[in-house]
């Protein structure tokens, strides 16, 4: 390891992989760190992508496609089940991915491209110098080292601690931080080309709960349920057991992981002098589905490109560096991120009977566009009296 990078990129995830990925291929000197001695393992997803989305990035490659995904359902408290098939699904439905490979393949493409890559060592904290960021404290096998960069990028995940110890106010409210327990299990006999989504305040009260096929008789079955809701004897682990008890008696748990998932809205400032935030350290997930690895990857690319930019002038100062923060906010993702908070906070309201209501009123339709957008703008043609709180929303959708 060097003592001195154009860039040092703190976290090997979707994030900071695509972002030193970029940055090697723009031509700087790139130092990428991951804490974990494996590059995506123990993997914390559920590993569901948009196939459109992830086209943007990669080419599918049959390594790491566990399943291609051909429709999805949304099953509401009382049974009722919305049912999309992939043509009318747009980018919502895609692969499940197996991100051991995955994550290892984006890191490989990054190492491949010139970038210093080291597992086991981790960023213990930054290195400032009259209130700029000038690289980080280096631990790597009992070693310490001080590694200094023009730019480092924040991409440490949703424990993300560096961009906290530069002074910037990451916490995520309670309510607003998904606690998920998931299960990878097999001996199940699901459909394999359909993932499913149970909604509702009993299974899993302001998230909701998930199949995602894995191939070969198995899928990840997770939970996701809001922080403030998750009680002694009502925890996610044990939402997801009384579930798997009664869905799949027979199924036997090969892998499981908890997690959390930030569902709130992103940080008021993703840079600073010399740094900059992204990914799920960026608070860039999707708050309505709890999906982040494209904005992970879209943020790494669009900072890195930016950071390549400002270091060639010669100066990092997060005037400069804001670029990347005004360029996200005002990009698709950006404005999805803004919509979704906005739904979030509106179908976290909703009681089991609403929801049923919901369902049933699209339960027979058939949407020649199925996304966010339009599922809302459905609904609320159908459920006015319902959905007139929607209002609001509906004017940021037109
Ligand atoms: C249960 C669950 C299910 C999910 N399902 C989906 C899904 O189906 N689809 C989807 O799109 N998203 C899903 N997500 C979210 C998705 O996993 C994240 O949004 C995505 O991994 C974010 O990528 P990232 O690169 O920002 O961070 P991460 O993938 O978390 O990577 C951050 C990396 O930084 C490392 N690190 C942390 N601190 C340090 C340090 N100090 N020094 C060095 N390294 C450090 C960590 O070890 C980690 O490897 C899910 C999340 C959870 C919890």
């Amino acid at each position: 390891m060097k003592s001195e990078y154009d860039l040092l990129v703190i976290g090997g995830g979707p994030g900071g992989a695509i972002a030193a990925r970029t940055a090697a291929e723009a031509g700087l000197s790139v130092c990428l760190v991951e804490k974990r001695p494996a590059i995506g393992a123990p993997v914390r997803c559920a590993e569901g992508i948009g196939k459109k989305l992830l086209h943007e990035f990669i080419e599918p490659d049959e390594r790491w496609i566990a399943s291609d995904i051909r429709r999805a359902r949304i099953i509401a408290p009382d049974g009722t089940a919305v049912s999309l098939e992939e043509s009318m699904a747009g980018s919502e439905v895609g692969y499940v991915i197996e991100r051991k490979i995955f994550d290892r393949e984006l890191v490989w493409n990054a190492a491949e491209a010139g970038s210093d890559v080291f597992v086991k060592t981790r960023a213990s904290a930054p290195i400032m110098e009259g209130g700029t960021i000038t690289g980080a404290i280096i631990e790597s096998c009992g070693e310490t080292r001080r590694v200094h960069a023009d730019v480092t990028i924040a991409a440490d995940g949703v424990e993300s601690k560096f961009a906290r110890w530069c002074g910037i106010n990451t916490t995520v409210p309670l309510r607003e931080m998904m606690t998920c327990a998931q299960y990878l299990l097999t001996n199940i006999d699901i459909d394999q080309t359909c993932t499913d989504f149970y909604l509702g305040n009993y299974v899993a009260p302001e998230g909701y709960l998930w199949i995602f096929p894995k191939g070969r008789r198995s899928a990840n079955v997770g939970i996701g349920i809001s922080g403030r809701k998750s009680t002694e004897g009502n925890r996610a682990k044990d939402r997801l057991d009384r579930f798997v008890k009664e869905r799949f008696p027979e199924g036997k748990i090969i892998e499981y992981i908890i997690g959390g998932d930030p569902v709130c809205e992103p940080l008021d400032c993703t840079v600073a002098d010399g740094l900059m935030i992204i990914g799920d350290a960026a608070r860039v997930v999707d708050p309505l589905t709890g999906g982040g690895i494209y904005n992970s990857m879209f943020t790494g690319r669009l900072a890195a490109g930016v950071a390549a930019k400002c270091i060639s002038g010669g100066l990092c100062s997060r005037e400069r560096l804001m670029e990347y923060d005004e360029t996200w906010r005002r990009s698709e993702m950006g404005r999805v991120l803004e919509r979704n908070y906005r739904i979030k906070e509106f179908f976290i309201t909703l009681s089991d009977h609403h929801m049923n209501t919901l369902a049933k009123s699209l339960a027979s339709i058939t949407l020649s566009d199925f996304s966010v957008k339009t599922l809302v703008k459905e609904l609320t043609k159908r459920n006015p009296a319902l959905l007139m709180k929607l209002n609001e929303l509906k004017t940021t959708l037109n």
